[in-house]
């Protein structure tokens, strides 16, 4: 099924807001969390609410339900359901309401969930909350409600627990929660966030289904701009508390009137396309402290003098369209874009490092366990299999180059990272940096190794030690990896902090002092500490907005193209490695199902696996439908992996038996021997090879 705006909104409004102030109380001030909101959601409408971290898109969540916490008050606005205003009603009448008339979804499902209750018991306790029904009959509406948003086996998963469940079916049992007492208004907070692109566009068309069916008006609070161009039937766009742009989803992404929308259309990495995701300067104001005037003037390309005096209005674009903004006519005339292939792609030179034949399993059975093949002794011993995280592996890595290594949750890339790093112990294989086996270096190899191969992780928060100072935590690569005395160390520092655009104040300061992505530069400038010529980047950018991300994107690019260093860039997200990588790997279950240089991969003939990947990338263009192809269940257990073909339990295009029982060796396709581009899978390169519908690319626009 197609993903597309059902366009079942009636003039009915079921939400109204208007001029809505929240404010959280902080000690020695007041956080103004949301400023002057006003939107209207009609029956049957689903209105996308996005912006970045702190743009008060939770807040209003939020005051809707009129549960903001002991510090948070609505200080002045109203907020009307079917005519109601909440304010007025009783705190019983409130209980009634939410999870009867308008349930929400909060972000992050795996700490919604009571980890001590089945889920089932969970789903049947929120019915019996609402209706007056028996234990064992909200048990088997519960069952019933799982079986709706599509979980597996309901009968059996309603017993399970939710560390028992993946992600993505953590967030089904959410939305079965909520959709239990047929609520009219769903508010979803972030319902994709955290999932992998499949499950993502999964949930995604359950969202779309389950509003055909029940006809609820949603609310869709996300920052993923592409699910909101391909769902949502309105748009309202937030920053620092205060609604910049409204309107109907073309008009806002086609004729986007506010510099911040056009700024944050910019900045979102499009698959295949030559754009460089463009970042916008600095950083959300400090709500406690806010200025006359707009408060994106410090960022905004089209500010002048005009913009910093009195409280900026809404005004009208056109109908359904408004925009905060009062040189929005400026912005419409000569609006930001994005700029165009100017990431700086090296050259690639030789061999840099290389595996052959790379394994990683975990947790192998003991000796006894080996010595006995019968499956009976080993469930009597409790022995489990190991995980097989890294299986085969060939890979090499040429100098200047960026290759990108892209995978769902579970499919073994920071495994694989980090066993090319030595980080972790390979079981079998080898890896050679410039040519001599890793394996085989002594202590002072190993230490001039790590001068010259070094890692950024993930989450930039949980990276760096919070007792040190940047100074210190930049300082340590230094200390440990080089000879340079005290003073040198110091001047070296500071020359870092520079090139990843932060001042030498920064020295002293400590991490909780810094924003995501000061901290992630701050990583990313200790990687560069000991001048390393390889550095795995761990998911660098995916817990940052989308504006940083770009932010992030373009320092490691200048930091390439200024010292020629090679990098493996790790992601799910085939957006970022479209943007800044020269060849890709794409991973599966532990193995490479697919790689070849960038534009290899984007276009015909397609890995099955690569294929599913692509088509579930929302297009950001509401004009052109996504097509996704929805993969049945989950990525297999690593302790587990299918004989023969890795996917073949997944595979929409399975042939047969032969992928059951046959490990597809990676072949070249087009070119012959010489094609950079390999494909492991037993179907001919003309059954690879039909276009995907709607995938962003050059030569389509
Ligand atoms: S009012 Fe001025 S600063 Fe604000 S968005 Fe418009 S042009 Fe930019
Ligand atoms: S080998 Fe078979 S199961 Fe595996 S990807 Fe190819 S067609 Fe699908």
């Amino acid at each position: 099924m197609q993903l597309e705006q059902t366009q079942t909104t009636s003039n009915e409004t079921v939400l109204s807001i208007d001029s809505l102030h929240v404010e959280y109380s902080t000690p020695g001030s007041n956080v103004r969390a949301v400023r002057d909101v006003s939107l209207d959601v009609a029956r049957g409408e689903t209105h996308g609410i996005a912006g970045e971290s702190g743009s008060g898109k939770s807040t209003l969540a939020l005051a809707i339900l009129q549960y903001l916490g002991d510090n948070g008050s609505i200080t002045s606005g109203t907020v009307q359901f079917n005519g109601t205003d909440l304010q007025e009603l009783s705190e019983s009448e409130l209980r009634s309401l939410r999870g009867n008339d308008i349930a929400h979804v909060a972000q992050d499902a795996k700490s919604s969930l009571n980890p001590s209750l089945s889920v089932g018991e969970q789903v049947a306790e929120t019915i019996q909350a609402h209706q007056d029904v028996s234990r064992s009959e909200a048990h088997q509406q519960a069952i019933e409600m799982l079986r709706e948003v599509d979980i597996p086996d309901p009968e059996y998963n309603a017993d399970q627990y939710p560390h028992e469940l993946s992600g993505g079916q953590q967030q089904r049992v959410l939305i079965a929660m909520a959709l239990s007492c047929s609520p009219e208004l769903l508010i979803l907070d972030e319902p994709t966030t955290g999932l992998d692109v499949t499950t993502q566009s999964k949930i995604v068309e359950l969202i779309q289904d389950l509003k055909d069916e029940y006809e609820t008006t949603i609310v869709l609070i996300t920052h993923n701009l592409e699910i909101i161009a391909q769902i949502t039937d309105r748009v309202s766009i937030m920053y620092a508390g205060e609604l910049m742009e409204q309107g109907d989803v073309y008009s806002i992404f086609d004729d986007p009137s506010n510099p911040y929308t056009q700024g944050l259309l910019a900045a979102t990495p499009e698959i295949g396309s030559d754009k460089a995701p463009t970042a916008i300067p600095g950083q959300i104001p400090d709500l406690t402290d806010l200025d006359d005037g707009c408060t994106f003037a410090d960022r905004c390309a089209f500010a002048t003098e005009e913009c910093r005096t009195g409280s900026i209005a809404m005004e009208t674009v056109a109908d359904d369209h408004e925009t905060r903004c009062r040189r929005w006519e400026a912005a419409v005339e000569d609006p930001i874009q994005p700029k165009r292939g100017t990431y700086d792609r090296a050259s690639a030179g030789g061999e840099l490092l290389s595996a052959t034949g790379l394994r990683k399993i975990f947790d192998e059975p003991s000796t006894v366990g080996t010595l006995f093949e019968d499956t009976s002794f080993e469930r009597f011993f409790d022995l489990e299999p190991p995980v097989k995280a890294v299986n085969d592996v060939d890979i090499t890595v040429r100098e200047s180059e960026t290759v990108g290594l892209v995978g769902e949750s579970g499919s073994g890339k920071s495994t694989l990272g980090r066993t090319l790093l030595s980080l972790l112990e390979p079981t079998e294989g080898t890896v050679t940096f410039r040519g001599d086996d890793v394996g085989e270096f002594d202590s002072s190899e190993m230490r001039e190794f790590y001068s010259e191969c070094q890692i950024v992780f993930q989450n930039p928060h949980s990276s760096l030690n919070p007792r040190k100072t940047i100074g210190q935590i930049i300082e340590r690569p230094l200390r440990m990896f080089t000879d340079a005395d005290a003073e040198a160390r110091t001047n070296r520092v500071v020359e870092l902090l520079e090139q990843v655009d932060l001042g030498p104040e920064y020295v002293r300061r400590y991490p909780h002092e810094l924003s995501g992505g000061e901290k992630q530069r701050v990583a990313i400038a200790r990687a560069f500490a000991p001048n390393p010529s390889f550095i795995v980047l761990d998911e660098p950018v995916s817990a940052l907005d989308v504006s940083v991300q770009a932010n992030i994107l373009d320092l490691l690019s200048d930091l390439r193209a200024e010292y020629g260093t090679t990098y493996l860039l790790i992601s799910h997200d085939l957006s970022v490695i479209s943007a800044i990588c020269d060849r890709i790997m794409i991973m599966y279950l532990g193995e490479i199902v697919e790689s070849g240089r960038r534009d290899d991969i984007f276009e015909p003939p397609y890995h099955p696996y690569t294929r599913a990947l692509l088509s579930s990338i929302p297009n950001l263009d509401p004009h052109k439908e996504s097509s996704p192809i929805l993969l049945e269940g989950d990525v297999p257990s690593m302790r587990n992996t299918p004989n023969g073909c890795s996917f073949h339990t997944r595979c929409p295009q399975k042939i047969g038996s032969v992928c059951e029982e046959s490990c597809p060796e990676v072949e070249p396709t087009g070119e012959g021997e010489s094609s950079e581009h390999g494909i492991a899978c037993h179907l001919d390169e003309d059954e690879m090879s039909t276009a995907i519908e709607g995938l962003h690319n050059d030569a389509d626009g």
